[in-house]
């Protein structure tokens, strides 16, 4: 793995932002927001043009402007052939910028790709959300290899919550280089809390919100996961589910083919992220195999039902609010019919003692980055 540089610098350093997909818009732009508060740093916001829109979009809607974006990353044939694409692109960006640092956040292809771009330029990387392990190398699909890749490129590893530093110390990665700081994910939901009007009481609609985008359910498994909103559709004449469908087209087009139809199924574009969370706290239910989501449920009081054999978040099923299913047409009718008829519960408050948090990770990270970055003499 790499070890953590002795770095010196007389001018304000660098640090280069890598954005590739709306999660990574969702977390990082607190981390962006506070390294630009802090005057001892620079920070530039490459978008990666792995979703290009749609992060431009998500993150306007925080106010940041990205200072830079390679061009929208074509289909490829296959993950190798785009890694190798996308590494090269932003190698050579990163070369042109040298920065002091390259932040990268989670386990997509942008952040494997920018970690191992930084990683060839023998350029310290700081991860963020590092650590998140499920205990099978094959699951998710690759989500769980880049992950892994990435803890071997990073000097700097910002671990969410206290299973994922065990994981990192548990691979070897010295306690010294490892930041529980919480999820950012959690300082944009408390921000968005704090600012809005959501309200995530105990009187709940009897809207059921709904997500699908794992590679692993992409083909068959999308079927059976139709064929279970249809029956739970059938068994609870009162539910209304909205499914606001990921931008990948390969699962949009199967899911619209399934569902475009039904009269209790809204399918609808990928909501803005302020009114999706609303629709969230208000929901009698979630289903979604999403990571995020795992981390938001609780602090909205809603239930949350995952399509997955595993998770990388513990933390989330020890709540109570977050439940695994495997994707079997009458395991998540069960399973949601269960979680349907439990009594609302309060929101778990987004505090020192939760999983994932205070929400003040951003700000937490920037104060480690100008630590290491910072000479003592300008600090
Ligand atoms: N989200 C959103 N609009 C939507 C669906 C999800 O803003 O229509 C947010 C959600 O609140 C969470 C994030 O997107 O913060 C989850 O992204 P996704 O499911 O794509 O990825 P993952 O969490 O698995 O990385």
């Amino acid at each position: 793995m790499a070890s953590a540089p002795n770095v010196a610098f007389t001018t304000v350093p660098v640090i280069v932002i890598v954005v590739g997909t709306r999660p990574e818009a969702i977390k990082l732009a607190p981390l962006i927001h506070a390294l630009r508060r802090n005057t001892a740093l620079r920070s530039i916001v490459v978008n990666s043009g792995q979703h290009l829109p749609a992060v431009r979009h998500c993150l306007a809607g925080f106010g940041i402007d990205c200072d830079n974006a390679l061009p929208a990353l074509p289909a490829m044939q296959n993950l190798g052939v785009a890694s190798r694409h996308l590494r090269h692109a932003l190698r050579t960006l990163l070369h042109r910028m040298a920065p002091a640092a390259v932040v990268v956040q989670g386990d997509t292809l942008t952040a494997y790709a920018g970690a191992r771009a930084g990683f060839d330029l023998a350029l310290p990387v700081a991860h963020v959300e590092a650590g998140l392990r499920t205990s099978d190398v094959a699951d998710p699909f690759p989500e769980e290899w880049f992950r892994r890749r990435i803890a071997r490129y990073a000097p700097w590893h910002f671990a969410p919550c206290r299973s994922a530093e065990t994981n990192l110390i548990a691979e070897g990665i010295a306690p010294m280089d490892i930041y529980r700081v919480g999820n950012t994910g959690i300082d944009s939901l408390r921000a968005l809390l704090e600012r809005s009007r959501i309200h995530s009481g105990l009187q709940r609609t009897r809207n059921v919100m709904v997500t699908l985008h794992r590679r692993e359910n992409w083909d068959a498994k999308a079927e059976i996961f139709c064929d279970a909103l249809i029956e739970l559709a059938a068994r609870h004449p009162d539910l209304r589910m909205i499914f606001p469908l990921h931008p990948n087209p390969r699962i949009a087009r199967r899911i619209r083919r399934r569902l475009g139809s039904h009269l209790a199924i809204a399918l609808v574009d990928p909501m803005e992220y302020p009114e999706f969370v609303r629709m969230m706290a208000e929901a009698a239910l979630v289903i979604s195999d999403s990571g995020g989501i795992q981390e938001e449920a609780p602090h909205l009081g809603t239930p949350l039902l995952v399509p997955r054999s595993n998770t990388e978040r513990p933390e989330g099923i020890a709540t109570g609010f977050v439940r695994l299913v495997d994707v079997d047409c009458q395991c998540i009718v069960e399973a949601a019919t269960a979680l349907l008829a439990l009594p609302s519960r309060a929101p778990l408050p987004i505090d020192a003692h939760a999983p994932f948090g205070a929400g003040d990770a951003g700000e937490r990270i920037a104060g480690v980055l100008e630590r290491v970055l910072v000479p003592a003499s300008a600090q």
